[in-house]
């Protein structure tokens, strides 16, 4: 027997709409190439979403049309997403630090028919525009006054092109089914690929980041998602945060500035911010140089790396914020898992707390984990056993865009290989201990590199960690600790390798340490170990 409940679909055009009714007078604070402190209201944002709206169909865009930005987090961007998506065309958010090659292919694989580009990044279109020859137009986000001289054909001015339409339109009713947005995957190997998100799981994934234990950003909260709006939807907060009535601050162009970024979160009251670990680290730079303490902010949700334990201890006692980390990838929208305590966890001393919150988190609500062993058994949750982590759920990607069915990537009964190596222990917490293919293998066992990077990065000297495996002639390989020290500290090898005592298991401690003045990083600011290990191919160990 049915239920008999509406059948109503679950639009991302509906937040719009409650947006605009609920929480009409509710503020968006922006930093543009153009404006440094650009302010107006939901209303006013998704006002000038319907003009771009009609814009886009004055110029022929039809339902299924891929419509991309190549932008900062800012005002602008926010009515790309849902001028776009609302209206049943799909939002490619690219990525501007991918390399020039991967821009040309990502536009050309996705068919792009028009790219909406800030100011700042027309000079990386102009240097592909001859190798992306089916882009119909190039929308610059500014206004006349700022309009650059540029060698790309047929550019339009974002702000005349709103202009000169009305803020009336009628969104159209779509199947929930139909794709919203996408994002393609950073590929540290081969090309990148493209993960199609529909407006059903972009609700979904919404709704279960506002849930209290995960995000739950309110109407009464402040929300600065320093997360990039080309990175996995910002993580859904340009979504949840119109669901809720959270004020938005956008940082634009200033993502990794630590003063900018510190201005922002106190003259703008926010209360919570979505950033990777690496922004954060220019962020208590910034407050260590100056002696400044953020008095404002309460919690921020951390993931897309690890976490280092040293970075939640300092936010926690010396900034009483609460460092939440999470997992998740491009391919679960991102949020799989966040780390909160749990009942019958709260007398744990703040030391045990602190181990606690360098795990990825528990499982929410909509994204099912399992671990398994190389033969798809699956594994103990017993904090122990380390298998691979598979997930399933209503947003977790089902395939890849135009590669449909050529597999590989999901098992025989639907769950999706994360590539990534986890432990889960009995109360449901994952650690994620290092991706498939940087596991390191010593004399049969495995070395998890993320948490000698941890440990490491808790060395006052130490800036930057990363661990690799290298050959060995008996172990088959074992660990080497790439360092860059802190601005005008110094530590030696001696000292560094001291450290891990009494840390982690002595076999696990590196077989050597290399001081380097910076490491590789991929386009959203992650160690690229590849890069890494080819640099030290030729490493040998001493003796
Ligand atoms: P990209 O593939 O472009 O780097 P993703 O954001 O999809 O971008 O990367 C997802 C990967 O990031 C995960 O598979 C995992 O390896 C890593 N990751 C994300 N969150 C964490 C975390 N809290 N701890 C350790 N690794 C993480």
């Amino acid at each position: 027997m049915k239920g008999l409940m509406m059948d109503t679909q679950l639009l991302i055009s509906s937040i719009a709409q409650h947006a605009e009714k609920f929480h009409g007078d509710r503020e968006i604070v922006s930093v543009t190439a153009d404006n440094p402190r650009h302010r107006y209201t939901f209303r006013e944002a998704i006002g000038r979403a319907k003009k771009l709206a009609n814009a886009l169909e004055r110029l022929g865009v039809k339902q299924g049309d891929r419509v991309a930005s190549l932008a900062w987090n800012d005002y602008r961007h926010l009515e790309i997403y849902y001028g776009v998506s609302g209206s049943g065309y799909v939002c490619h958010t690219i990525n501007p630090r991918l390399f020039p090659e991967q821009i040309v292919f990502i536009i050309n694989h996705a068919e792009d028919r028009f790219i909406c580009v800030d100011v700042m990044f027309v000079p990386l279109l102009e240097a592909v525009a001859d190798k992306i020859p089916n882009v119909e137009g190039f929308i610059i986000l500014t206004d006349e006054a700022h309009m650059p001289e540029t060698s790309l054909p047929n550019v339009m001015c974002y702000e005349t092109l709103l202009a000169a339409e009305s803020s009336e339109f009628d969104w159209p009713e779509l199947d929930e089914r139909s794709a919203s947005a996408l994002c393609y995957t950073s590929g540290t190997t081969g090309n990148p690929k493209g993960v199609l998100y529909d407006h059903r799981s972009t609700i979904l994934h919404a709704y279960a980041t506002l849930s209290i234990d995960v995000a739950g950003v309110s109407s009464r909260d402040v929300a600065m998602p320093v997360v990039p709006f080309f990175h996995v939807n910002a993580w859904g907060v340009p979504y949840s945060a119109l669901m809720a009535g959270t004020k938005l601050v956008l940082p634009g162009p200033k993502m990794g500035d630590g003063e900018a970024l510190y201005e922002l979160i106190e003259s703008e009251d926010v209360t919570k911010a979505f950033g990777v670990p690496t922004v954060w680290l220019s962020l208590l730079q910034y407050t260590e140089k100056t002696g400044k303490r953020l008095e404002k902010l309460e919690q921020s949700l951390v993931g897309g790396a690890a976490v280092p334990r040293a970075m939640i201890e300092v936010f926690r006692d010396k900034h009483g914020v609460e460092l939440r980390q999470g997992w998740g990838m491009t391919e679960t929208s991102p949020i799989g898992t966040v780390n909160t305590i749990k009942a019958g966890l709260e007398d744990l001393s703040k030391d045990e707390q602190l181990d606690l919150a360098t795990k990825a988190g528990r499982g929410i609500f909509g994204c099912e984990l399992r671990i398994v062993d190389d033969n798809g058994g699956e594994l103990p949750w017993d904090g122990e056993a380390f298998g691979a982590l598979q997930v399933r759920g209503p947003w977790v990607c089902s395939d890849y865009f135009k590669l449909e069915g050529s597999g590989g990537t999901h098992t025989d009964d639907g769950w999706f290989e994360t590539g990534d190596v986890a432990t889960i222990d009995p109360q449901g917490y994952v650690a994620i201990t290092d991706r498939t293919k940087d596991v390191i293998k010593s004399g049969g066992e495995w070395i998890s590199s993320i948490e000698l990077e941890n440990t490491a990065m808790g060395h006052p000297a130490v800036a930057e960690a990363a661990v690799i495996g290298v050959a060995h002639p008996k172990w088959t390989e074992r660990p080497l600790l790439v360092v860059v020290r802190s601005e005008g500290e110094d530590v030696s090898k001696e000292e560094m390798l001291a450290y891990f005592d009494g840390k982690v298991a002595t076999w696990w401690v590196p077989s050597d340490v290399v001081f380097v003045d910076e490491l590789p990083h991929t386009a959203t600011g992650k160690v690229k170990k590849i890069e890494l290990r080819k640099q030290f191919a030729e490493y040998r160990l001493p003796g």
